[in-house]
């Protein structure tokens, strides 16, 4: 007789994307550059940071977070 367990499969975020707020570009940033910026445990919960738009060099807060 053997028990039975149910099971979650776990995966790890691979990245963030957004659009920024002034020039509306489409940005996507690795997980582990948020990761590694901000902390894996603040970078969950939204608002822990800032970063900057490759295309016209603003800064932007990171907000809330939504997860996909
Ligand atoms: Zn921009």
């Amino acid at each position: 007789m053997t028990d039975k367990a149910d099971y979650v499969i776990c995966s790890k975020p691979s990245y963030i994307s957004l659009d920024c707020p002034i020039c509306d570009e489409h940005i996507e940033i690795d997980w582990d550059k948020i990761a590694g910026a901000f902390g894996e445990g603040e970078a969950y919960y939204g608002n822990c940071g800032a970063i900057m738009c490759q295309n016209c060099g603003h800064d932007i807060e990171l907000g809330d977070v939504e997860y996909d």
